[in-house]
């Protein structure tokens, strides 16, 4: 059926101070919520989430430090470590997320940098390589990046680099010592100057507080250009690291984030990451309506359960929402050039295509 609300162009993009930020997130919950779905409406169209799946090509053993992460080799978690995989399960992996529906394939490896992986990354960039040229937009999250390297996956075909900030600028320290937050704005500065598209969020749930959250937002939202994704992420708890023992961040807050992030940053893809799975479809059906309009899809996270294709599109069709189609939001078509011509797409694609128009 084809709907009446389509996107519009861009307006201009508005900047808003800290405290300006704090006021949007302050303000009572319902009108944030209506606010927030109205600015998504005016920008996206809102009966499309993006389905991408994400896969941990190299796991365990990192010597960072990220107080939540089980891979970090610092804590003894039940993750074990494991060598960059080869290329083949990689490309099959994909397939199999492009038969189901994602139109975006992510790969996660848990390392501090590339430094010293010559071989590894050239793995690397042919499975970007290959990846995009099954139709897929294809991520990679592979820790700090130098600009010639962001420009070799470029070249290879990224379309974004996932390079989360995690929280404000003052309570990062008491989250990871082992990297500097200017470390984390460098990488994506040599990500945004090589052509890919930015993907930059955080974590609720690190015992962070509410002005952290807008702090967040504030640092992410205060970049030379909006990221063309926003990852939200509600800490999942894991055995062994330090915040084993942290509560999961409440619904309402999680909402009241995804919402104050729709208004700042009104053309970026808000993605409902890990911990989804812990939300009730209702819950998610709320974050929706606020303005996420992303999810990871199909069997796992990075190191913490997904949930499958099946039951993501029985929810969605039960909320009359579609897959989006690859290359579909205009600032990522912008940036994949003329490259975009040449992409065959699968029938199956084609035909999920159809349904969502
Ligand atoms: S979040 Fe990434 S960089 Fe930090 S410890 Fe985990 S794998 Fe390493």
């Amino acid at each position: 059926m084809q709907r009446a609300l389509v996107s519009v162009p861009t307006p201009a993009i508005i900047r808003y101070k800290r405290n300006e930020i704090q006021t949007i997130y302050d303000s009572p919950l319902m009108d944030l919520v209506f606010r927030a779905a109205s600015v998504h409406r005016l920008h996206h169209d809102p009966s499309k989430i993006q389905l991408c799946t994400l896969m941990n090509i190299k796991t365990g053993g990192c010597t960072e430090d990220c107080s939540y992460c089980s891979q970090s080799s610092r804590y003894s978690t039940p993750t074990k470590a494991s060598r960059l995989v080869d290329i083949e399960p990689v490309l099959e992996a994909a397939r199999k997320a492009k038969e189901n529906g994602s139109t975006r394939f992510c790969m996660g490896a848990a390392w501090r940098d590339l430094a010293g992986r010559k071989r590894g990354f050239e793995r690397i960039l042919t499975m970007v390589r290959e990846v995009r040229g099954m139709g897929m937009e294809v991520c990679t999250t592979l820790g700090m990046l130098s600009p010639e390297q962001a420009r070799q996956l470029k070249e290879a075909g990224l379309t974004a680099y996932n390079h989360n900030l995690d929280t404000s600028r003052e309570f990062y320290p008491k989250v990871i010592t082992t990297r500097s937050y200017d470390d984390r704005l460098g990488t994506i500065e040599a990500v945004r100057d090589a052509g890919i598209s930015v993907c930059s969020g955080g974590i609720l749930g690190l015992g962070e507080a509410d002005s952290d959250r807008v702090g967040l937002i504030y640092e992410v939202s205060n970049m030379p250009e909006h990221p063309e994704s926003f990852p939200v992420n509600a800490l999942v708890p894991i055995e062994g690291t330090p915040l084993e023992k942290n509560e999961r961040v409440a619904h309402h807050t999680l909402l009241r984030t995804i919402a104050t992030a729709r208004i700042a940053m009104p053309s970026t893809i808000i993605r409902l990451a890990a911990g989804r799975q812990t939300l009730s479809e209702a819950e998610q059906a709320m974050c929706f309506m606020a303005g996420a309009n992303a999810v990871f899809t199909g069997e796992q996270m990075l190191t913490t359960p997904c949930s499958p294709w099946e039951e993501d599109k029985a929810m969605m069709d039960r909320w009359g929402l579609a897959g989006m189609r690859s290359f579909e939001q205009s600032s990522v078509a912008t940036k994949e050039g003329s490259r975009l011509e040449v992409v065959p797409e699968s029938p199956k694609a084609e035909s999920l295509k159809a349904e969502a128009t």
